[in-house]
C-alpha cells in the first residue's frame, strides 16, 4: 500500500481513534490486511480496558468471539491468556445455543491485548486525544489531535465508545466523564453534529466494586469453572492460566425495600436520566420495579484478578447515591461488612444512528470515515470487537480501492448484528442474542472457523500460522466425514453390541448412527476402533453434524433462498418516487435509508409485502425501463 500513501501524500493508510474493544480489533485487522495503521487513544495503559464486567463471551457473545478469532482477530487469543474461569453456558443444550464464556483477570487481559498490538506488524500506537476530523470536499482526510497536530490518512475509524459527551450519574451527582476517572470526548461529538450526523443519547451502568477481603465467603454458594477449561481461540489447545471459583449470593426483601424507599433519588426514576438503557441488562433499581413480585435477584461475585482483591458483584448495577449503595450491601448475605472500593454509576453518552452506515461500516455522509463499537448504539465488548474487525478490514480495502468485505446474516452473528444495525437502527443499546439469528443451526460457535476463516483468507487478514492450522483441521474433517460415510454395519451386529435399532435388515453408516440421540462418537469407537485416531475437536464436529444432519439440510435450503433475495441489488441511484405501487411513506423511508438489496429492504420496518413485490418488479425490469 506504500504506492497509495505516496500517491496521495498521506501519513497513514488507516487511523483508528480509540483503544477499546472495537479500536483494538479495527487497528489489528487493518494492519493484518497490510495497511500502515495508526492507533490513537487517550492513554496507552487503558488499551484493552474492560469498562464494566471482567468477562468475555456468553450466549451469542461467545459465538462472536469465535467469529472474531476465525478472522484472526485478537479477542479470543487475549482472553485465553487472561481467563481465570472458563464455562460453556447451556452446555446441556443443543450445540447451536452453547455459549463459551470466560471471566478475565482484568490486568492480564489489558496486558495481553497491549502485547498483541505491540507485536502487530504495520501498526503504530500513540497516546493522543483526537479533537476533530480533517475533511476536504466532503471526504475524510485525517484527524486533528487536541494538541493541534494534523495527521492524514486514507481512511479513519472512530471507536470512541461511551466517551462522546459522556456524563456519569451517581444519585443526584452528575459529572462529565468517558468512564470512571477519565475525561469525556466532546470535540468529536461537535464534529459529528457539524456534519449533520443523526446523534442520539443512550445509557448504561455498572455496579460498585468490593474488597474481597471483607466478604464473608463461607456463607456463599461456590461456582466452579469447567475442568478442563476450553479455549476460545481455534489456535489454542489448552489454558495455562490458574483457574478460580466464583460465588453466588442474592438480594433480599430488605434490599428491595431499601431500593423502593430511595427510588426518588435514583437518576433513572427521578427524571435526571432520560435516555434508554439496556433492557436485558437492567440496573438493580430497574429490576426491583419491573419485576416487583420477584423476591430475590441473583448476584455472581466475580474476582477481578488473581492478585487483585477487587470483586465485581454481577447483577447489581446501580446509580443510587453512594450512601444508599453502602446500605444496600448490608442487606445482602455475605456482603454485610463488605468494603466498597468504588461506587456503581450510570453513564449517558452520544451515539450515531447506525442507519447512517453502509454494511461495511463506512458512513454514508462522509466517505472514508468508518464507525465501530458502542458509538453505533451497541453495548458489550464482543459486539464492539466484531464491528471493529469489519471496519478495520474495510478501511484497509478502501485505501486500495478493493471490493468491500461484507458478512451477511447467513454466515455469521457479526453479519446479523451489522445488518440489524444498518437496516433497523436502535432504540436501546443493542446486545446480541441467539434469537436474533435466523440460521442458528449453521451459525454455531464450534464451526466459526469453517464459516469465516476462508472469507478472512480471501481478503488477506489471516496469518500463515492460522492458515496452516485451519487447512490441517479441514483435511482431518474431510477424512472423518468420508470414513463415517463408508463404515457400515447391519442391525443384527448392532443388536449384538447392545445398540438397539429396528431389525429391518438395512445396514446403517456410522454417520447415520450419529443421528440417533443415544449414540455418541465414543460408542462408535467400540465398533470401529480406528475412529479414536481423530482429535477430540473433530469428534465433536462429527457428532454435531450427525445429530443435526436433516435440519442442517433444511437450513441450507433456507439460506439459498435468503441469498437469492440478497443478490437482488437495488441500484444506489434508484428514484423510489418513480416506482409505482409504493406508498409515499415507504418511498420516503426507502429514499432515506437506501437499502442495497431486496433482502435489506424486506427487513426495514414498514416495508410491506406489497411494497416488496413492487420493488422486486422494479429490480427485475429490463434495463432502461422505468416505473
Ligand atoms: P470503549 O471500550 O469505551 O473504548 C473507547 C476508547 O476510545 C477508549 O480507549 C478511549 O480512551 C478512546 N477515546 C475516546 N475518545 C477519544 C478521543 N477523542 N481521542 C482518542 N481516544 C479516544 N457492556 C455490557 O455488555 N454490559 C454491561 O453491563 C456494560 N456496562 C457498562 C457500564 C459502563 C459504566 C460502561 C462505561 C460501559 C459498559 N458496557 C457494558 C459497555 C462496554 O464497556 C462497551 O460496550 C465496550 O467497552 C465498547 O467498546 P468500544 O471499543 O466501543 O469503546
Amino acid at each position: 500500500m506504500e504506492w497509495c500513501r505516496r500517491l496521495f501524500m498521506i501519513d497513514f493508510d488507516v487511523i483508528v481513534i480509540g483503544g477499546g474493544h472495537a479500536g483494538c480489533e479495527a487497528a489489528s485487522a487493518a494492519a493484518r490486511v497490510g495497511a500502515k495503521t495508526l492507533l490513537l487513544t487517550h492513554k496507552l495503559e487503558t488499551i484493552g480496558e474492560m469498562s464494566c464486567n471482567p468477562a468475555i463471551g456468553g450466549l451469542a457473545k461467545g459465538h462472536m468471539v469465535r467469529e472474531i478469532d476465525a478472522l484472526d482477530g485478537v479477542m479470543g487469543r487475549v482472553i485465553d491468556r487472561s481467563g481465570i474461569q472458563f464455562r460453556v453456558l447451556n452446555a446441556s443444550k443443543g450445540a447451536a445455543v452453547r455459549g463459551p464464556r470466560a471471566q478475565a483477570d482484568r490486568k492480564l487481559y489489558r496486558e495481553a491485548m497491549q502485547d498483541a498490538l505491540r507485536h502487530q506488524e504495520n501498526l503504530e500506537i500513540r497516546e493522543a486525544a483526537v479533537g476533530d476530523l480533517l475533511v476536504e470536499n466532503n471526504c475524510i482526510k485525517g484527524v486533528i489531535t487536541e494538541c493541534g497536530e494534523e495527521l492524514t490518512a486514507g481512511a479513519v475509524i472512530l471507536t470512541t465508545g461511551t466517551f462522546l459527551r459522556g456524563l456519569i450519574h451517581i444519585g443526584e451527582e452528575k459529572r462529565p466523564a468517558g468512564r470512571f476517572g477519565e475525561a469525556p470526548s466532546s470535540g468529536l461529538s461537535q464534529t459529528l453534529a457539524r456534519f449533520k450526523f443523526s446523534l442520539g443519547r443512550l445509557k448504561t451502568g455498572t455496579p460498585p466494586r468490593l474488597d474481597g477481603r471483607t466478604i464473608n465467603w463461607s456463607v456463599l454458594t461456590e461456582q466452579k469453572g469447567d475442568d478442563p477449561p476450553i479455549p476460545f481461540s481455534f489456535l489454542n489447545k489448552e489454558i495455562i492460566v490458574p483457574q478460580i471459583s466464583c460465588f453466588i449470593t442474592g438480594t433480599t426483601s430488605a434490599s428491595h425495600e431499601l431500593i423502593r424507599e430511595n427510588l426518588d433519588r435514583a437518576p433513572i426514576y427521578s427524571g435526571q436520566i432520560e435516555s434508554t438503557g439496556p433492557r436485558y441488562c437492567p440496573s438493580i433499581e430497574d429490576k426491583v420495579v419491573r419485576f416487583a413480585d420477584k423476591l430475590r435477584h441473583q448476584i455472581f461475585l466475580e474476582p477481578e484478578g488473581l492478585d487483585d482483591h477487587t470483586v465485581y458483584p454481577n447483577g447489581i448495577s446501580t446509580s443510587l447515591p453512594q450512601e444508599v449503595q453502602l446500605e444496600l450491601l448490608k442487606t445482602i448475605p455475605g456482603l454485610e461488612r463488605a468494603k466498597m472500593l468504588r461506587p456503581g454509576y450510570a453513564i449517558e453518552y452520544d451515539y450515531v444512528d447506525p442507519r447512517e452506515l453502509h454494511e461495511s461500516l463506512e458512513t454514508k455522509k462522509l466517505p472514508r470515515l468508518f464507525l465501530a463499537g458502542q458509538i453505533n448504539g451497541t453495548t458489550g465488548y464482543e459486539e464492539a470487537a466484531g464491528q471493529g474487525v469489519v471496519a478495520g478490514i474495510n478501511a484497509a480495502l478502501k485505501c486500495v480501492g478493493k471490493d468491500r468485505f461484507i458478512l451477511d446474516r447467513a454466515d455469521s452473528y457479526i453479519g446479523v448484528m451489522i445488518d440489524d444495525l444498518v437496516s433497523k437502527g436502535v432504540s436501546e443499546p443493542y446486545r446480541m442474542f441467539t434469537s436474533r439469528a435466523e440460521y442458528r443451526l449453521v451459525l454455531r460457535a464450534d464451526n466459526a472457523d469453517q464459516r469465516l476463516t476462508p472469507l478472512g483468507q480471501s481478503v488477506g487478514c489471516v496469518s500463515g500460522e492460522r492458515r496452516v492450522a485451519f487447512e490441517s483441521k479441514l483435511k482431518e474433517l474431510e477424512q472423518a466425514r468420508s470414513l463415517l460415510g463408508a463404515l457400515t454395519v447391519s442391525p443384527s451386529v448392532l443388536k449384538k453390541r447392545g445398540i438397539s435399532v429396528a431389525q429391518d435388515g438395512v445396514t446403517r453408516s456410522a454417520k447415520r448412527l450419529l443421528s440417533y440421540p443415544e449414540i455418541t462418537f465414543k460408542r462408535l469407537e467400540k465398533l470401529w476402533p480406528e475412529l479414536s485416531a481423530f482429535s477430540l475437536e473433530v469428534q465433536e464436529q462429527m457428532e454435531i453434524e450427525g445429530r443435526y444432519d436433516a435440519y442442517l439440510d433444511r437450513q441450507a435450503a433456507d439460506i439459498e433462498a435468503f441469498r437469492k433475495d440478497e443478490a437482488l441489488k437495488i441500484p444506489a441511484d434508484t428514484d423510489f418516487f418513480q416506482i409505482g405501487g409504493l406508498s409515499n411513506e415507504v418511498r420516503e423511508k426507502l429514499s432515506k435509508r437506501r437499502p442495497p438489496t431486496l433482502g435489506a429492504a424486506s427487513r426495514m420496518s414498514g416495508v410491506t409485502p406489497a411494497a416488496l413485490t413492487a420493488l422486486l418488479r422494479h429490480v427485475r425490469r429490463p434495463a432502461g425501463f422505468s416505473g
